[in-house]
Formats: structure tokens, C-alpha cells, sequence
């Protein structure tokens, strides 16, 4: 809470920085007497990244989002490319939602040339799921999560629960690290039917946004009766619900023990599990999770 020279939002007043130095430069008055709340994304944004911004607006003074489809976290080069773009329409949403400052660098203002990225050690989070699957994406992810926030440094930084691995790798980065930001984790915000929103659902046909509602109603189904049950029978389950037409294929789908990220075979009362799935259709790649 603001006591002394604090920031006054102004309605549809947004400033756009593209160079670190003039950001920080920005920031150097401003965060001495306002909380900075963070919020990192990759563009395209819908309502689920939306919620992040709100979120922050009402715990913090300023609200940042940053802008970047980071190279380092993909592990496809294809995927990369045609990850999708709409800067204009995202300056029009923040303005929207009343966010602050957006951060929208160019690759040169984040990474040196030829920057070799070091190895971080995340405490075995990422042996699993998108790590197995997606080998680098985390190391990728969190070393330019790590860059941006030496830039904010912001108090707050708001990631979602639809990317439930990623959020308790930030977690556990801010602890390795001592940094002297809080996590805040945000509940996944979903389509009318059920699918988590996502930038990639553009890339879906309509027939296809429509049949994925399927996903998100067998994780629904399995959150009623994981505790009696067989995980292996519920897996099956879903596996044959989820593939009886020919068009998801499923990647992994997973009981996981929430602390570890492992996957787990049998209910024991003690452990806190999610339910994590990740499902390629028609060349699209979704994930999405229950906690259960
Ligand atoms: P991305 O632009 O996909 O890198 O996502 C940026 C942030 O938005 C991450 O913290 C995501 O977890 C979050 N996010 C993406 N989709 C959703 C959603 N449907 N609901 C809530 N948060 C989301």
C-alpha cells in the first residue's frame, strides 16, 4: 500500500518499453514508494492471461506485463515460428484492463549474442511431464523468467495454474535464488465448454475447440473418484474417451504428487495430487490439469 508519492492509474494511459535500461531507468523512482506487480507472458492474450493483470491491479500500485515469445523455451523450432501474434490487439486489452506498462523487448535486449544459457537445478521438477516431453523448455523458461525479473524486480509476480508445473518451478526458482518477489498462483480460466483458454486455441478449427471440451470433462469425472478408483483403471478411462476419434493424441496423461511433479500409481490419503494432461490435436499441443 502506497503512503507517499504514490502512482495514480490513469485510464487508458499505458506506456510501452522496449529497451531494459529505459524500463529500469522508469522503474528507479516509481518502485521505491509503489508495489510492482509482474506479469510475464508470451502475447496473444485472452481472458486467462487477463486475470493475471486484474489480479495484480487490485493487490499492487503498477502493474507490468511483459510481452516476449522467448526462443529458449521451445524445443520446436516450428512451434516457435508459428506461435501466433497479435500485438495490437494486446495493446488494446491491457489498455482495457487498465495495465500499466507492458515490456515487449527484442530478442538483442535479452539475450546476447550467441548466449549460451546455464543449467539450472530445479530441484527435480523438471525431470517430469513437460520437462520429459519438451526437453530444455524449463531451463529456457525459467532463465528468462530469472532475466526479466532482475529487470522489474518486482514484489508480485502472477503466473497461472493452467501451466501448473511452470508455476511451481517459478516457486521453487524464487527460493534457490532468494528472490524478493512472492509467486502468486491464479486459477485457469476456461472457454464456455470447459477448454482451458489458451494462445495456441486459435490455431484450432471450430470443430475442433468444440470436441476439446471433451479433455476438461474426463478431468472433471476423475476428480469425483480418484480416491476409489485405480489410477491405472481412470487413466484407461480417459485414454479411450479421449481417443475414440481418431484426432487427440494423448502425450502424457498423469497422476502426479503436487509437491514433486512425479508420477504416482496409487492414492495415499497423504499426498496432494493434480491430474496433468497434455493432448496433440490436428498439430496443436494443449495442456491442462485438475488439482484434486
Ligand atoms: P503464456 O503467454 O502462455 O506464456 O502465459 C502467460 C501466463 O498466463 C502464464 O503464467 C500462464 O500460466 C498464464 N495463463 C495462460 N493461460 C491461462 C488460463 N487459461 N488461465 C489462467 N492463466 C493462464
Amino acid at each position: 500500500m502506497c503512503l507517499n508519492n504514490c502512482y495514480i492509474k490513469q485510464k487508458n494511459h499505458i506506456i510501452v518499453f522496449n529497451k531494459k535500461e529505459e524500463l529500469k531507468n522508469h522503474l528507479s523512482t516509481l518502485s521505491k514508494n509503489n508495489t510492482i506487480g509482474f506479469i510475464p507472458t508470451m502475447g496473444s492474450l485472452h481472458e486467462g492471461h487477463l486475470s493475471l493483470i486484474n489480479r495484480s491491479n487490485s493487490d499492487c500500485d503498477i502493474s507490468i506485463c511483459s510481452i516476449f515469445i522467448n526462443p529458449t523455451q521451445f524445443n520446436d523450432k516450428a512451434d516457435y515460428l508459428n506461435y501466433p501474434k497479435d500485438t495490437k490487439n494486446d495493446l488494446n486489452l491491457l489498455k482495457q484492463v487498465e495495465c500499466d506498462i507492458i515490456y515487449m523487448p527484442e530478442i538483442t535486449d535479452i539475450y546476447t549474442k550467441n548466449q549460451t544459457i546455464k543449467k539450472y537445478n530445479l530441484s527435480g521438477l523438471d525431470l517430469f511431464l513437460e520437462g520429459k516431453y519438451r526437453p530444455d523448455h524449463f531451463n529456457g523458461m525459467v532463465s528468462v523468467v530469472e532475466k526479466l525479473f532482475q529487470i522489474i524486480e518486482p514484489d508480485y509476480a502472477y503466473f497461472g495454474e493452467k501451466d501448473l508445473q511452470q508455476l511451481y518451478i517459478i516457486k521453487e526458482l524464487v527460493k534457490d535464488k532468494n528472490i524478493n518477489t512472492t509467486i502468486i498462483g491464479c486459477p485457469t480460466i476456461r472457454e464456455r465448454n470447459g477448454l482451458a483458454k489458451s494462445s495456441r486455441n486459435k490455431l484450432l478449427s471450430k470443430d475442433d475447440l468444440g470436441y476439446c471440451s471433451i479433455i476438461y470433462q474426463q478431468l472433471i469425472l476423475c476428480k469425483e473418484s480418484f480416491e476409489d478408483t485405480p489410477f491405472t483403471e481412470l487413466k484407461k478411462n480417459i485414454e479411450e474417451k479421449l481417443t475414440k476419434e481418431d484426432r487427440i493424441k494423448i502425450e502424457y496423461l498423469e497422476f502426479v504428487d503436487i509437491k514433486t511433479f512425479k508420477p504416482q500409481q496409487k492414492f495415499n490419503i497423504k499426498t496432494k495430487y493434480a491430474l496433468c494432461i497434455a493432448v496433440n490435436i490436428s498439430g496443436v499441443r494443449l495442456i491442462d490439469n485438475i488439482i484434486l
